[in-house]
């Protein structure tokens, strides 16, 4: 993949999250790897004023190799794709569901079993910590042991993907799922999958991922 196509799929994908409401204003961001660097957003910029070549090119040690200033989260953007050589692209939001249970500090357990799409019986969420810094990346390095997302404490979410697409998708799924965890508390208490219950399920995945 070329880097102008990176641009264009990094634009694209910012743009697809304000959409769908997942965010707003300058809250959020994402990169995508590009060989032995990373294409990052531009900071403090709204998605609707970005170009492509706002888009910012970064060294591995988040050294600034053409562009502007990176966003502020550029420490866990480089650190994941730096970690998980199986993930291609970081995706950072503000969605309301994702954020409501971030904000009550709280992991989102297996109230439905698409939850083992991010990886795994739970979604982790981080303590809180000051935006931008290096303690939050890494807590969210841990939070996202053997997951494709975790919830940042009184912030956010991160979703991983293989590329822009999965990582959208994953992202998707885990405001759902938040939806979910948050109107099934308001109705009662919600039915947790057990292990055994999620163990069968992503033995079923892999099946269900066979197309034919
Ligand atoms: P940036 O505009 O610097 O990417 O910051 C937005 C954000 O969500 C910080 O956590
Ligand atoms: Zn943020």
């Amino acid at each position: 993949m070329t880097e102008q196509i990176l641009r264009q799929q990094l634009l694209a994908t910012s743009r697809r999250m304000v959409e769908l409401g997942l965010n707003r204003g300058t809250a959020g961001n994402a990169s995508v790897r590009c060989g032995k660097s990373i294409l990052i957003t531009p900071s403090a910029v709204p998605v609707a004023e970005m170009s492509e070549q706002d888009m910012v090119l970064l060294a591995s040690d988040g050294k600034v190799l053409q562009g502007r200033k990176p966003s502020s989260e550029w420490r866990f953007h480089r650190d994941i794709l730096d970690a998980r050589p199986e993930i291609g692209a970081v995706l950072h939001m503000h969605s309301t569901f994702a954020t409501t249970i971030a904000c009550l500090g709280k992991d989102v357990p297996a109230v439905h079993y698409h939850i083992a799409i991010a990886g795994g019986d739970s979604i982790r969420c981080t303590p809180y910590t000051i935006f931008g810094e290096q303690n939050l990346s890494d807590l969210a390095l841990e939070a996202l042991r053997d997951r494709k997302a975790c919830l940042l404490g009184n912030h956010g979410m991160i979703a991983l993907g293989r590329d822009l697409n999965e990582a959208l998708s994953v992202a998707q799924e885990v405001e759902y799922l938040c939806e979910l965890y948050w109107r099934s508390q308001q109705a009662g208490e919600p039915q947790i999958l057990s292990a055994q219950q999620m163990h069968e399920v992503k033995q079923k995945f892999v099946e269900y991922k066979k197309r034919s």
